[in-house]
């Protein structure tokens, strides 16, 4: 059976990487969380002291460094130069610099060839920002997950309470804004909706809903392209 390739993008916390993963789970598919990518570029640059501003520090950096999602059971670790970095890159300091350091087009470049790499050989579900629109405009199916800020900071506030950190839910939704607010207007691929994308509100559906309505579009295409 043929292996499509499945593009989710979205907004900050809509609910992109729990459907992602379980869709990849129900298919035996590869899950690719390529926001988890710009996070480890982002780790480094804090972690070397380099100010958000100095483009050719980022540059450098970007291409100096080597990000690699590596599949351990049904998730991923996130591969730093070789250091495993995925609950680091969790870290509200990082979650405040990515879209800053996203921004930047040399980053981009490093990290989108690395994400069709990855892709090649189908049978992958991505999740992020610009998938549909420029990773993978040829994408099999389109996934444009949405969900209301409120919805999506209290979410957030479950999340990081599971991680024993408390943040109040106003804050955070105001956080999730700003990022939205920086990601869909840079000038390099900012997020926005592919034209063939399906749009997925998730403010009012469970995850079991969510994966379903995935799933069950996954199948008409497998089926309709044996
Ligand atoms: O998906 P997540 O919230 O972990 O993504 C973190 C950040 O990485 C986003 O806010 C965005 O700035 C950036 N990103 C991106 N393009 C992607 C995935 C994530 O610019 N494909």
């Amino acid at each position: 059976m043929r292996k499509i390739v499945i593009a989710i993008d979205g907004p900050a916390a809509s609910g992109k990487s729990t459907t992602a993963k379980l869709v990849a789970v129900r298919l035996g598919y590869l899950h690719i969380d390529t926001g988890a990518m710009y996070r480890a570029i982002t780790l480094r640059v804090l972690e070397e002291g380099i100010s958000l501003e100095d483009a050719d520090s980022i540059k450098r950096v970007a291409k100096q460094t080597k990000v690699r999602l590596e599949r351990t059971g049904h998730t991923n670790r996130v591969l730093l130069d070789g250091r495993d970095v995925t609950k680091e890159i969790r870290s509200r300091d990082v979650t405040r610099s990515v879209s800053a350091i996203s921004s930047y087009q040399p980053v981009r470049d490093v990290l989108v060839r690395e994400q069709r790499r990855m892709a090649r050989d189908g049978g992958v579900v991505l999740e992020g920002r610009d998938i549909g629109t420029v990773v993978l405009p040829g994408a099999d199916l389109k996934i444009y997950i949405i969900a209301s800020a409120g919805e999506r900071a209290t979410r957030r506030k479950k999340e990081l309470e599971l991680s024993g950190t408390i943040v109040d839910r106003q804050v955070l939704e105001g956080e999730i804004l700003e990022r939205d607010r920086k990601d869909t207007t840079r000038a390099a691929s900012p997020l926005q909706k592919a034209a063939d994308a399906i749009e997925l509100d998730t403010s009012s559906l469970t995850i079991e809903e969510q994966v379903e309505f995935v799933i069950a579009k996954a199948k008409e295409i497998i089926q309709q392209r044996p």
